[in-house]
């Protein structure tokens, strides 16, 4: 399943696919450390890779409505976080085409 060919990042710290520990992004793309997901605390990132995306959907978020894709583990095809596709609320739009990884779904890769 997926693609044979990775991205392999380097950086202070690097984070993988919970699974499968396929390279997703790094410290330095960290935006904020203070987002919920569907487990618990997540992490939004201004750049996260070897990712594919599921089809769009709507989701009401605590901070109101989202067009939001999940995004899928390019390895492994396992769930690691979701994309922000569209914003509704103007104080909201810096999201968009930023990711959310969830600190349950992936792990520091050392
Ligand atoms: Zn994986």
């Amino acid at each position: 399943m997926g693609l044979t060919y990775r991205i392999y990042l380097s950086g202070n710290r690097i984070f993988g696919c919970g699974k499968c520990k396929t390279h997703l992004s790094t410290s330095e793309h960290i935006m904020s450390k203070d987002f919920h997901g569907k487990t618990g605390r997540a992490y939004l990132f201004e750049d996260v890779v070897n990712v594919t995306d599921g089809p769009q959907e709507n989701r009401e978020m605590r901070t109101g409505l989202h067009t939001v894709v999940d995004i899928h583990c390019c390895h492994c095809g396992f769930v690691v976080g979701w994309k922000y596709i569209k914003a509704f609320a103007d104080r909201e739009k810096y999201k968009e085409g930023k990711y959310i990884l969830e600190k349950m779904l992936f792990q520091e890769v050392v």
